[in-house]
């Protein structure tokens, strides 16, 4: 497996633990608001091997809890079961980050036990991402992943950009019935400026918005977290 970038060490991306953070290079889906356009459409090379990755955990084992795997999209790496497989066996946690649309890979990952925290992307209301990131059934595969995360006992949480005018307080509460059960779900404003689709009608959202998306994770027993 290879990577596209290393981040040495960060206290934010894992919150409540100091972690590495390894970059995949290419995804399956194209929100029009990504702001890893490079990373999105696998432009970014690959230039960080594995053994790079883990070489970097050994010098800072004692110092690091675990390894962020972010992208891109993680769950399109062929070998990425083994990879967290010797991380863990390195004595290092795994934070996978993904836009749930690999159900099947994600389950098989958690029932491996080799993640120890999903942060899993909520990207639209049900039957309403195909515009927003170019996959019509991404709630329903978040919603599948989120059930297999359950199973599992994973910590995770879920993962919105919000992002005017798709965000309203309708599709909140739409996206609140997949996120039923959930333990957390983070909500961050869209930021313009180097995004995937510099021409896409997307604006920030308004604070009585951000308000909204809280209330519609409270409404479902859901601890919104805003970021
Ligand atoms: S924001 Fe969307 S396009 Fe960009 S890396 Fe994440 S899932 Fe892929």
């Amino acid at each position: 497996m290879r990577f596209a970038a290393l981040q040495p060490f960060s206290m934010v991306n894992w919150p409540g633990r100091l972690a590495a953070v390894a970059f995949t290079t290419g995804c399956n889906l194209r929100c029009r608001y990504c702001h890893n356009p490079a990373l999105a459409t696998g432009r970014a090379e690959a230039g960080i091997t594995e053994e790079a990755v883990i070489a970097h955990l050994r010098r800072r084992r004692g110092q690091l809890d675990g390894l962020v795997v972010t992208g891109g999209e993680p769950t399109l790496q062929p070998g990425l079961g083994a990879f967290l497989a010797r991380v863990r066996q390195e004595g290092f946690r795994v934070k996978l980050d993904t836009n749930g649309t690999r159900p099947a890979l994600v389950g098989a990952l958690l029932d491996a036990g080799l993640v120890d925290f999903l942060a899993l992307d909520l990207k639209a209301a049900p039957g309403a991402g195909a515009w927003l990131t170019g996959c019509p059934g991404q709630a329903e595969a978040a919603r599948r992943c989120l059930r297999l995360a359950l199973a599992a006992g994973v910590d995770h949480e879920l993962r919105t950009t919000l992002v005017a005018p798709v965000h309203d307080p309708a599709a909140l509460r739409a996206m609140a019935e997949v996120a039923r059960g959930a333990r957390r779900w983070a909500f961050q404003p869209f930021r313009p400026g180097g995004h995937l689709d510099q021409e896409a009608p997307l604006s920030v959202p308004d604070r009585s918005w951000v308000e909204a998306a809280g209330a519609a994770a409270r409404l479902v027993g859901v601890e919104p977290v805003l970021r």
